[in-house]
């Protein structure tokens, strides 16, 4: 697999990197601790182009290819898990557009999405339904050319703030996604704090309470909603949070090896103890490896190969759980130090935690994955038991 990047590709990571250097990492803490995304950075990154970067040229986005978005997800997730989670559900509402969105749809939302003047959100979860999402209680009915919504969503990334989400809803029996504006009536939300990680990614509960909702709002049709668009959405979701881990791993790695270097016990520098560097040759190799799947999820999806959702479960899986146990390893060099939020590994620790719990547990990747492994032993086996073809003559 050839994993080198274009100059293009190069270009863009410079960029991406000097932003997260300079305009996020410094602050990054203390957003954490106020629990709040500034609005002022949003229109930042959404100025630059960088939210709408999934978007199309031909609806006025960047149109960036699948490596460049994994790239600006690593360097975000290095500054802001926080911040990648507002990357993560735009590119789900754009891909949702995208691909099940009819032609009016798409021009409709995809440019103001593109210019981040519509923020997205993805709205699944309820109360009472998490991993077994196929089966939401939100109710929708046709009613005289309008949908009525009646339900709740909860833990909504930046539901505090988006102004447009896509709700995933029952109709008589059929799942079905709908584009839902924040101005419509029955429509509220509630601020969601205290998390353990991704302190600053705004979080609310949602209350459809009777929400009104134009019939052409029904993205794909009923039956879709689901098994359609939410498959398309989660696997875009998996494919940011998995690079974004590979960026929030790499930040825990940089201070790792900055603060060894500084702090001395028993007379000489941390790094300089061979257990020390045990913990940071694993967290090097780790991060590596899940580099390796990244990039050949990246390459799959570039090729729109039917096997990427596959590999990008694997990549979300094998980064989530490398980035929770390296940013464990990093608080661990840091000692009580790394307890205190006058560092940010603490940090990474906490947010890592959540990526193992997003866009499909890591119990569901597990599922998945097994699953996958038991489908293509059998398709083996099948092949085994046919009878050989030797093309010879008897
Ligand atoms: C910070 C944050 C942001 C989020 N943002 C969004 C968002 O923007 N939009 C949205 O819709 N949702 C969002 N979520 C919700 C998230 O998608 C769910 O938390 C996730 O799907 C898991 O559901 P649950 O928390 O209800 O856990 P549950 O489904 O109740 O599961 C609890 C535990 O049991 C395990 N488990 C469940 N079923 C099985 C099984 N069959 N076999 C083995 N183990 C199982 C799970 O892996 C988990 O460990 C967010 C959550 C967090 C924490």
């Amino acid at each position: 697999m050839d994993i080198e990047l274009t100059a293009e590709q190069e270009a863009a990571r410079g960029q991406f990197r000097d932003f997260v250097e300079r305009r996020l990492m410094p602050y990054a803490d203390e957003y954490d601790r106020q629990e709040e995304m500034p609005a002022r950075l949003i229109g930042e990154v959404a100025e630059l182009g960088y939210l709408g970067g999934l978007v199309p040229e031909q609806y006025g986005g960047a149109g960036m290819d699948s490596i460049t978005w994994g790239l600006l997800c690593e360097e975000i997730g290095r500054g802001s898990a926080s911040l990648l989670s507002l990357f993560t559900v735009q590119g789900m509402v754009i891909q949702s557009i995208l691909k099940w969105g009819n032609e009016d749809q798409r021009q409709d939302w995809l440019p103001r999405l593109a210019t981040g003047e519509i923020i997205g959100g993805f709205a699944l979860t309820e109360p009472n339904v998490g991993s077994n999402a196929s089966s939401v209680e939100t109710s929708a009915t046709l009613i005289d050319g309008h949908w009525r919504l009646h339900g709740q969503k909860r833990w909504i990334s930046f539901g505090q703030v988006s102004n447009l989400f896509v709700v995933f809803a029952q109709s008589e029996g059929k799942s079905v996604a709908l584009l839902v504006e924040r101005d419509c009536p029955g429509f509220s939300t509630k601020p969601i704090t205290g998390m353990l990680g991704f302190r600053s990614a705004m979080l609310a509960d949602i209350f459809l309470d009777g929400c009104k909702v134009p019939q052409a709002h029904l993205l794909g049709r009923a039956g879709f909603g689901f098994s359609h668009v939410g498959g398309a959405a989660l696997d875009q979701g998996r494919y940011s949070i998995a690079w974004g881990c590979l960026g929030l791993a790499q930040g825990a790695l940089d201070a790792s090896l900055a603060y060894s270097g500084q702090r001395r016990q028993f007379g000489k520098p941390l790094k300089e103890h061979q257990l020390i560097q045990e913990l940071l040759a694993d967290m090097i190799t780790q991060i590596q490896a899940a580099r390796m799947l990244c990039y050949r999820a990246a390459s799959l999806k570039q090729r729109g190969e039917p096997s990427l959702i596959m590999e990008t479960s694997i990549a979300k899986y094998f980064a989530s759980r490398m980035a929770a146990k390296v940013s464990a390893d990093a608080v661990q060099i840091h000692g009580a130090n790394g307890c205190s939020d006058q560092y940010p590994v603490q940090r990474y620790l906490r947010d890592a935690k959540i990526m193992e719990i997003i866009e499909g547990s890591n119990q569901m990747q597990q599922i998945i994955i097994a699953k996958h492994g038991y489908q293509e032993h059998a398709v083996k086996q099948q092949r085994l038991a046919q009878p050989k073809d030797d093309g010879g003559e008897a």
